[in-house]
């Protein structure tokens, strides 16, 4: 069983922790990643160190986990507990330097020490189909490595990873559907214990995303 994470969960509950970031214009980036066999982008482009970034809380503290598009930061707190985890899936993290912290309700909290990491990718393959994926009108043949083609994504109803390409990492972005952030159950169970703030997962058979809300596509499910 998989989990999709939630990077804008609404509600109190959630929103108590929510928080954002951005990097400072001074970041440089370099070119995505690419497929390895069809050589697409996938992805966004990557920011090189130093990471300046500066960060929006939303409620009343700060989260362990921040978010921006699909890049995200870590705490400390949660740096220190993956890596004696025995969990896979996350690369080196390295530190981040804060350079502004906004906060849109008043706390006292002081800002965390932060890090980036980031997932690997193609840790496993989205089932296409299952996940009712929705590339609009074009249907040409994707690449069967990266799952890219032609088409627009533009919604999908489920995230169903296809567990005979997976390779057992614990939080990984898989091809097809790049810009979901997935846990296996074992790190469902084990970010459970810890309560690690502004991470909310969603059983990955609800995740569903809809870039088009307003368009009728013509068909029911
Ligand atoms: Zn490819």
């Amino acid at each position: 069983m998989f989990y999709v994470v939630n990077k804008k969960p609404s509600g109190n509950e959630f929103e108590r922790f929510r928080t954002d970031f951005f990097y400072d214009d001074s970041v440089k980036t370099i070119d995505a990643a690419r497929c390895p066999k069809c050589k697409s982008y996938i992805g966004m482009r990557e920011p090189v160190p130093p990471f300046r970034v500066r960060i929006e809380t939303w409620g009343t503290g700060f989260g362990d986990f921040v978010f921006w598009l699909d890049d995200f930061l870590v705490s400390k707190r949660f740096r220190d507990a993956y890596e004696v985890s025995g969990l896979r899936g996350l690369r080196e993290f390295l530190p981040v330097e804060v350079l502004s912290c906004r906060k849109h309700r008043k706390h006292s909290e002081e800002t965390p020490l932060y890090f980036r990491t980031i997932p690997k990718l193609g840790s496993a393959k989205i089932d296409l189909a299952k996940s009712g994926i929705d590339l609009g009108e074009q249907r040409e043949l994707r690449c069967d490595v990266c799952l890219s083609g032609p088409g627009v994504l533009k919604r999908w109803k489920a995230v169903v990873v296809d567990e005979s390409t997976w390779n057992g990492d614990d939080i990984f972005y898989a091809y097809g559907l790049p810009g979901s952030l997935i846990v296996s159950s074992r790190f469902a169970e084990w970010a459970a214990n810890f309560e690690f703030k502004n991470l909310v997962l969603e059983d990955a058979k609800f995740s569903s995303h809809d870039f088009y809300p307003n368009e009728a596509t013509g068909r029911s499910s």
